[in-house]
């Protein structure tokens, strides 16, 4: 990561990711907090995981502006990897992307089309993914409307009960044989509940379900794997994958080394730095008092910046803890900085939250919480930098 810092930032990229996020561009000098993502590590953890893959294809999952990290630079990044195939949660997110990587690519919206936007998402030239059949329907009527067969990926549900068709309904489809008509079947697609276990039975069952349903349907390429689901061997890895967390540095395999580069550096900036004596209240709440003098810092950073409040956490500055103390505030977040040689911090001055001292995964492991929710919470006050693009 120090190395890609090094690489010089691309001015016009970042104004634009800046813009896309924020409504505004967020310069260095005036922010609060500094996100830097290396392009150069999404693209070789995307080719770490091509090579997992041998043969099969492997889209790029982007969903919630890229799990946080800028649909349209982590989307341009996978281009340039040769990737062309991107899943979005939401219509609105496909509508963006399309708008920011052009035509070319296929984009596919994960959670179906609401009822009534079909003909935006033919406009944008999205690909649907049906859930159900009352969405199946739609997409026929707006194949109808539009001259022209539509593209879409049938979800199934195979055991996580969130979205998908359910077993009844893909039998019940099954035996019409006009049900797909003007529908492009691009893919029989469903999602792993327990991929991040691999030792979770569940996952063996999905399986065996998914193959089962997709029996029932016109035949068509399958794709069942996100990232945890590629390391479950080639059984699960079918004719595409669809990994998303794996791409941003997040480990797909929970507990065991991470096989992938980190991606993601936040810096927060210093902005004030003091000594109280021993018994001071520290935070909201004086939820910690000083046991002894002690040297704090307050940095530019808190929970409106997407770390949890509960949270107990550290930075780190020139390889050395710095422990919160008391509560993350709104904007703050107080550190005990008596480790480092009094006047070695000083005002504006950066300490790493995320980087090589803290990875995603430990700083969610402190939080009880996910690499994912860490991410997908970051707020919009950051100055963004892209390197390695
Ligand atoms: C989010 C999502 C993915 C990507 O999952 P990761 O665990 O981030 O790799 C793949 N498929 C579906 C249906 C999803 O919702």
């Amino acid at each position: 990561m120090a190395d890609a810092m090094r690489v010089a930032m691309n001015d016009a990229v970042n104004r634009s990711a800046a813009k896309t996020v924020t409504g505004w561009p967020v310069s260095e000098a005036a922010a609060g907090a500094i996100l830097t993502i290396d392009l150069g590590a999404v693209r070789e953890n995307y080719r770490r995981l091509k090579a997992r893959l041998g043969g099969v294809a492997c889209a790029g999952v982007v969903k919630a502006n890229g799990y946080g990290l800028g649909a349209a630079q982590v989307a341009a990044a996978l281009i340039r990897e040769g990737c062309d195939i991107f899943f979005v949660a939401l219509l609105t997110e496909g509508v963006a992307l399309r708008k920011t990587i052009g035509t070319g690519p296929d984009i596919y919206v994960l959670n179906g089309l609401p009822p009534g936007s079909e003909p935006e998402a033919v406009a944008a030239g999205l690909c649907a993914v049906i859930n159900s059949g009352a969405q199946l329907k739609a997409w026929r009527a707006a194949a109808h409307d539009a001259g022209r067969r539509l593209p879409a990926a049938i979800q199934v549900d195979s055991g996580m009960s969130r979205l998908g068709l359910a077993p009844t309904e893909v039998a019940a489809l099954g035996g019409d044989s006009s049900a797909f008509d003007g529908i492009d079947v691009k893919y029989v697609m469903s999602h792993l509940a327990c991929a991040d276990e691999p030792r979770h039975p569940a996952n063996e069952q999905q399986r065996l379900a998914f193959e089962r349903l997709r029996a029932m349907l016109p035949e068509a390429p399958a794709s069942l794997a996100n990232s945890s689901g590629i390391f479950l061997g080639p059984s699960y890895q079918h004719d595409l994958a669809r990994p998303g967390a794996a791409l941003y540095g997040i480990n797909p395999t929970p507990g065991e080394p991470n096989p992938m580069l980190p991606v993601v550096w936040l810096q927060a900036k210093v902005a004030q730095t003091r000594r109280v004596e021993k018994g001071a209240g520290i935070g909201y709440g004086h939820s910690y008092h000083a046991d002894a003098p002690l040297g704090l810092a307050t940095i530019s950073f808190g929970y409106a910046d997407g770390w949890l409040r509960r949270s107990a956490s550290a930075g780190w500055f020139e390889g050395v803890r710095l422990p919160f103390l008391g509560r993350v505030s709104m904007d703050s977040i107080i550190l005990d900085i008596s480790a480092l040689p009094p006047g070695r911090l000083r005002e504006g001055d950066l300490v790493e939250l995320l980087g090589p001292s803290q990875s995603v995964d430990d700083a969610a492991g402190h939080a009880g919480t996910i690499g994912y929710e860490i991410l997908a919470s970051f707020g919009p006050r950051f100055h963004r930098r892209y390197v390695g693009g």
